[in-house]
């Protein structure tokens, strides 16, 4: 486990120190952001959509890339499924959209309709792909949501980019199963030469994953600091923390207590639902990768880097982070009628490093945000406008932003949402490594 963890830090900060404040690649190209999500369901698994449909959603509202992610099942084959269970998800109207869409000729059924033996075929990826993509305007990234799990506690990590599926890695414990799932993902990469992306996803759902599992698997660097699924407990409850906290406790852990670098955190929809506007329907939470090229490799080349935002709404026009000046730079897309509300939030060196365990009646241990140091997620500076910047002071763990609108999410997944971003954190490399 060590030495693999000193491999793995290593290789982190290498490709970690690539972003700095200019908007050029290395290689001199001219960057833009492009604008996607990693996290989506189609009839392929439990969503209540054809695929294509569902790419040609996202093509529609001005995304540039979209992974595909069923359960457990990558869609390379034609698979034929009964028109009866697509009715039941999708409604009587799913089918006609889709030939209205695609025409008649494409949508491919046998059997009698009316019948129980009438069904329509799902189409894999490489069939329709071409019917969706645009070169440099967008892009499909071959995906799978992995969904292992450790007794009745889900987890589920997605792996994007890849090229077989693959079957959930098991594990006797929630940290072994998550370290084995990255496992078996980079030996893929290796394999396969292709940058694959492994994100855990939803870590409050079931109440499955604490911020000291993700502290403690340091070979996971990815979260979803967002998704727009309504039964995630995003917000956390009375004992446990939602997943702001939870991203500063395992933050301050990973740096503090491992000498990892922290995790990075996405935004994504987790969408099941496109018919109507119940569930867990599409355009909540993504992710804005900074990039010369839509191209999957490049994009995940960049998310590695940390060179990306999350968001439910909010625009970033740049994020730069100056490693000699120590400055935070936020710019922020403005909008008509619109204020933001930028906070800078990070963990000072001086926490306290004691947390004594919480437990319940039983002496079984509690993941009880009240345990923690109240100053493990502090708010260091809260600043409106634009362009709202941080110095950093050298008494911060690491800094990162989360900026609020006063618009209200238009299709939210919580109460009185705002519209968000959340920039990743920075201000913790000399610490890993003080050349
Ligand atoms: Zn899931
Ligand atoms: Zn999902």
């Amino acid at each position: 486990m060590s030495s693999k963890l000193v491999w793995f830090v290593g290789l982190c900060w290498t490709s970690f120190i690539g972003w700095n404040t200019s908007s050029l690649a290395q290689d001199g190209e001219a960057t833009k952001w492009f604008k996607g999500n990693l996290h989506t369901h189609s009839l392929w698994s439990d969503g209540d959509d054809f695929p294509e449909m569902i790419a040609d959603w996202y093509v529609r509202h001005d995304y540039q890339f979209l992974a595909l992610t069923d359960h457990n099942v990558l869609g390379t084959d034609l698979r034929w499924m009964k028109y009866a269970e697509i009715e039941r998800r999708g409604g009587p109207e799913a089918l006609a959209k889709y030939r209205a869409r695609f025409g008649a000729d494409w949508v491919q059924e046998r059997g009698t309709p009316g019948t129980e033996d009438h069904e329509v075929a799902l189409r894999p990826l490489a069939e329709f792909r071409a019917r969706v993509e645009q070169p440099e305007k967008f892009l499909l990234i071959p995906g799978e949501e992995i969904s292992d799990a450790v007794g009745r506690l889900p987890i589920h990590l997605n792996a994007t980019n890849v090229t077989e599926v693959l079957s959930p890695a098991r594990g006797e414990t929630v940290r072994e199963a998550i370290a084995n799932n990255v496992r078996a993902v980079a030996d893929q990469a290796q394999r396969s030469g292709r940058q694959i992306l492994i994100h855990l996803n939803h870590p409050n759902f079931g109440w499955a994953v604490t911020p000291e599992d993700l502290a403690f698997v340091a070979e996971e660097r990815f979260f979803e600091i967002y998704n727009g699924h309504p039964s995630v407990h995003q917000l956390g409850d009375e004992t446990r923390p939602g997943l702001e906290l939870f991203w500063d406790i395992a933050n301050t852990l990973r740096i503090d207590r491992f000498a990892s670098p922290p995790l990075f955190g996405l935004g994504t929809d987790d969408s099941h639902d496109y018919h109507g506007v119940q569930g867990a329907t599409p355009g909540r939470g993504w992710i804005e990768v900074r990039a010369d090229k839509l191209e999957a490799d490049t994009l995940i080349a960049a998310i590695q880097r940390g060179d990306f935002y999350a968001s439910s709404g909010v625009t970033l026009r740049d994020v730069s982070f100056d490693r000699n000046t120590r400055q935070l730079r936020l710019e922020i897309e403005p909008q008509e009628g619109v204020a933001f509300t930028t906070q800078f939030i990070g963990t000072p060196q001086d926490y306290d490093r004691t947390w004594p365990a919480a437990t319940d009646a039983d002496g079984r241990v509690l993941t009880v945000q009240e345990r923690y140091c109240p100053k493990i997620g502090t708010v260091f500076k809260t600043e409106t406008g634009l362009t709202p910047t941080y110095q950093l002071t050298g008494d911060e763990l690491y800094v990162r932003a989360v900026v609020t609108s006063t618009r209200l999410h238009p299709n939210p997944s919580l109460e009185n949402q705002r519209e968000q971003a959340w920039t990743q954190p920075v201000g913790w490399e000399k610490r890993l490594d003080p050349r």
